[in-house]
C-alpha cells in the first residue's frame, strides 16, 4: 500500500507550525509591530500560514480567497510577508500591527501551546 504523496505527516505540520511561528515572532520585532491583543487572531493567521506552507510549499496569505492558489504564489505579492506588509506595514489579517493600531497588542511572542490550544477553543 503506497501513501499519496500529497499528504501531509502530523511531523510535516508540525515543523510549518513552528516555522511559521518562528518568523512571525522574529519578522514582528523586525519591523516594529505586534500581535493582536486577540492572541486567537494570531494564532489563527499562524496556523492559516502554515498550512498553505504545507499544501502549497509558499506561506500564502490565508485571509484571502483565491481562484488558483498555485498561481498566486508564483506572483508571490500575496506570500508572506505580503507586499502590502513588506512596502506601507499593512497586514489585513491583524498579525502584524502597528502600535497605534486599536487592536494592537504588547507582544510579539506566542507558543506552539497557544497557538494550538486557541485553535482548538474556535
Ligand atoms: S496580510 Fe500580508 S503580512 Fe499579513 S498575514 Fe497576510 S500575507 Fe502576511
Amino acid at each position: 500500500m503506497t501513501t499519496p504523496k500529497s499528504t501531509p505527516t502530523g511531523q510535516s505540520q508540525g515543523k510549518n507550525l513552528e516555522s511559521m511561528r518562528k518568523f512571525a515572532e522574529k519578522y514582528a520585532s523586525r519591523t516594529d509591530t505586534y500581535f493582536c491583543s486577540n492572541l486567537a487572531v494570531t494564532a489563527a493567521v499562524i496556523k492559516g500560514l502554515a498550512q498553505h506552507k504545507e499544501e502549497l510549499g509558499s506561506p500564502l496569505c490565508p485571509c484571502r480567497h483565491y481562484e488558483d492558489k498555485a498561481a498566486e504564489v508564483k506572483k508571490a505579492y500575496w506570500n508572506c510577508p505580503c507586499v502590502p506588509m513588506r512596502e506601507e506595514k499593512k497586514c489585513h489579517c491583524m498579525l502584524f500591527l502597528t502600535p497605534d493600531n486599536a487592536f494592537a497588542g504588547d507582544t510579539q511572542e506566542i507558543t506552539t501551546e497557544q497557538i494550538n490550544e486557541l485553535c482548538q477553543q474556535m
